[in-house]
């Protein structure tokens, strides 16, 4: 019998959805280890190496525990990358479970599973996906950096299916990036680009994990 992947983690908690469309939802949420990108502005450097070996199982029963006490109904898929894990199993465990599994991805990785809601969130450089992700996203989360422009937000619009809306997340929720943000929404309007929204990191302003 083909051993169980052996996934690599940097934290399991509960607490509240701060980003997307979920924003302000009860969640619990894996940070897995390991990234394929290095942005500037990442706010979870410590999640690029390392990491505490486990399996699918032994997460799955973490998340029972935590969910004893914070019973929420969905679990966040987060990194790092965590598409560059084998996490097929772990998503058909939570999910059998009764639990929403929720990733959130950059979209250069792209994986069959079936998720309740995949988030994707194309990075700069290049801003680039594989067409997949883009077919299979939820929602697209762009964080507001120094990179993002108006052509750059245009493509990604015209990209991912019009139906999907496009988020624009203050990166650290900086005031120049809120401002840049509110710029490039009332920009992108004049230019006849639909379904693009507004929005913060929530749980920084609740000074949660
Ligand atoms: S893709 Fe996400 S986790 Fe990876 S370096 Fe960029 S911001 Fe950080």
């Amino acid at each position: 019998m083909p051993r169980p992947p052996i996934l690599k983690t940097v934290e399991v908690f509960a607490s509240i959805q701060g980003e997307g469309l979920r924003q302000g939802e009860p969640t619990l949420f894996i940070r897995f280890a390991g990234c394929n990108l290095r942005c500037a502005f990442c706010d979870t450097k410590y999640a690029w190496e390392g990491g505490t070996e486990t399996t699918a199982a032994l997460l799955a029963a973490r998340i029972d525990a935590l969910r004893r006490r914070f019973p929420a109904s969905w679990v966040a898929l987060t990194g790092g990358e965590p598409y560059a894990q084998d996490l097929g199993g772990l998503i058909r465990l939570l999910r059998r479970k009764g639990l929403k599994v929720q990733v959130e991805t950059n979209g250069t990785i792209f994986r069959p599973w079936k998720v309740d809601r995949l988030t994707v969130s194309p990075k700069p450089r290049s801003y680039g996906c594989d067409p997949r992700s883009r077919r299979a996203a939820d929602e697209v989360k762009l964080v507001v950096a120094k990179s993002l422009t108006l052509p750059i937000l245009a493509r990604i619009r015209r990209e991912f299916p019009p139906s999907v809306p496009v988020l624009l997340q203050p990166e650290s929720n900086a005031p120049w990036s809120m401002a840049k943000g509110r710029r490039l929404l009332e920009r992108a309007a004049r230019a006849g680009l639909g379904n693009i929204r507004l929005t913060v990191q929530l749980h920084k302003i609740y000074g949660l994990p």
